[in-house]
């Protein structure tokens, strides 16, 4: 699979400053803020620094840097989060997965028993 990623997209211009965010968690490799329209108490969207427009982007092509780094942020927000009785994490990706933007990002989506939500 080749990835083109268009760095016109939302989150690309929320990382070069260009939109404001409710940050929650920044490190190197990483950046987690707050969802604009949440759809629980809690929801953050976690999204790697690098061009990755998916997670199977991120997973086969992003460095071991990046993908430790991105991790260590998720670990952040659910520490940050106040979500010690669960939550769930979402990634989208592409047509069938019904994904928006495409910048990768993990919806972290908790501080309340959720509903079942598979398809
Ligand atoms: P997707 O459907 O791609 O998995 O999810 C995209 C998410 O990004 C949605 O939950 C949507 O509310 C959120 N979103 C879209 N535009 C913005 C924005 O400009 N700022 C923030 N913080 N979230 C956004």
């Amino acid at each position: 699979t080749t990835f083109a990623y268009d760095d016109q997209n939302i989150f690309a211009r929320i990382l070069r400053g260009e939109i404001p965010n409710k940050t929650v968690f920044e490190n190197d490799h990483a950046l987690a803020f707050a969802d604009i329209a949440p759809q629980a108490p809690v929801h953050v969207l976690v999204i790697p620094k690098g061009p990755y427009v998916s997670l199977d982007h991120f997973a086969s092509e992003a460095t071991p840097e990046e993908q430790v780094g991105f991790f260590q942020a998720v670990a952040e927000v659910c520490r940050l989060s106040g979500v010690e009785e669960g939550f769930r994490a979402i990634a989208n990706a592409r047509a069938h997965g019904v994904q928006d933007v495409p910048h990768f990002h993990l919806h972290i989506l908790g501080g309340t028993r959720l509903g079942r939500m598979l398809p």
